[in-house]
């Protein structure tokens, strides 16, 4: 549940290109900028330990206590975030919701916990959001906890000009009903996510190179068009070996006009990656990927000023940052070992 909601119906009003909107590439938002600041005295208490780490009081449960941390340990809009949630209390299931959004809990038994994957979106303003979770003891009763988790405000690039093909910024007739056509093809590919969690252990790079541009610069395309980077480009040449962040399953392999050849991989919880401007798709839609498995060929296709690989992240329709996502420590739990009950 939102604490706070003033950022997105301010920044609603930004939007200026509903084509880009619809691209996996970049949203056509500038949002205001304040100096950056963090006030989560705790968050900085604990930063030696790595982790975020909260003891909660339980109302139902007056001798339990739950034990709640997340990654990264400060939060920023447009970051991942990985919640770990310990009850000494074995429970039969736990839910959740963050920024208006569900968070699908998977079980760890090697490290009794249940954990999700979620996220903060670029348009969150700094602040102190409330995270709910919902559990139920193995012995029928039910457990309510909300902990207020402060977000600050990311340090992002401003404005980069680009030049592209007068067509991705001027499309004709026949092009905006491909672009239109495509946003379909994506909405359509969007409703197949599945909350199971598919993922297991650390994301992968899906190459092994440097960054040309890293997630939330601000663009300028053929000095009119502004836009937000919603993915972490890599520097590689035509022709270079794409991996899997992780394992998942291929929601779409197709060819896009912004985004040229594409794949997108459900890894479960609601996260998906994205991999843009391919020259060569090596997998199908419905194909069951292993982390580290090749998924195509690098290339130049669709919007892009040179050959380079673009990483997005995507977590219930919003983009998140991959670089942090790559930093994350994770369980190697497998999809088999979730949604059991905890077994004390
Ligand atoms: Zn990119």
């Amino acid at each position: 549940m939102l604490a706070k909601t003033g950022s997105e119906a301010r920044l609603a009003n930004g939007f200026t290109n509903h084509i880009l909107a619809g691209s996996f590439l970049s949203v056509a938002v500038i949002p205001h900028r304040n100096p950056c600041h963090d006030g989560d005295v705790m968050s900085l208490c604990i930063k030696k330990i790595g982790w975020a780490i909260f003891l909660c009081a339980i109302p139902a449960l007056a001798a339990s206590t739950l034990t709640v941390r997340w990654q990264p340990v400060t939060l920023v809009n447009g970051a991942p975030v990985f919640f770990q949630v310990n009850s000494p209390t074995p429970l039969k299931a736990l839910s959740g919701t963050w920024l208006d959004k569900d968070l699908s809990f998977s079980y760890d038994p090697s490290s009794r916990s249940w954990y999700a994957l979620g996220g903060i979106s670029l348009k969150t303003s700094p602040g102190r959001y409330t995270l709910h979770l919902s559990g139920l003891t193995k012995a029928g009763h039910p457990i309510e906890l909300r902990r207020d988790v402060h977000v600050s405000r990311g340090n992002y690039k401003v404005v980069v000009a680009l030049s592209v093909p007068k067509k991705f910024t001027e499309p004709d007739p026949k092009q905006v009903d491909q672009i239109n056509h495509d946003k379909s093809l994506k909405d359509e590919a969007f409703k197949k996510t599945t909350p199971a969690q598919e993922w297991a252990g650390a994301f992968k790079p899906p190459v092994d190179a440097s960054y040309s541009d890293v997630f939330g610069t601000q663009r300028k395309f053929n000095g009119a068009v502004l836009s937000i980077h919603q993915g972490l480009d890599y520097r590689v040449p035509t022709g270079t070996p794409v991996s899997a962040v992780n394992a998942g399953t291929v929601l779409l392999a197709q060819s896009l006009f912004f985004e040229g050849n594409c794949v997108v991989i459900d890894h479960g919880q609601g996260l998906l990656t994205l991999y843009l401007h391919l020259s060569k798709l090596l997998v199908k839609e419905g194909d069951r990927i292993e982390r580290g498995q090749q998924i195509g060929i690098s290339g130049a296709t669709g919007r892009a000023t040179g050959a380079h690989l673009h990483l997005a992240v995507r977590w219930r329709g919003e983009y998140l940052d991959p670089a942090t996502l790559l930093t994350l420590r994770l369980p190697e739990t497998t999809s088999e070992n979730e949604s059991g009950e905890q077994k004390n």
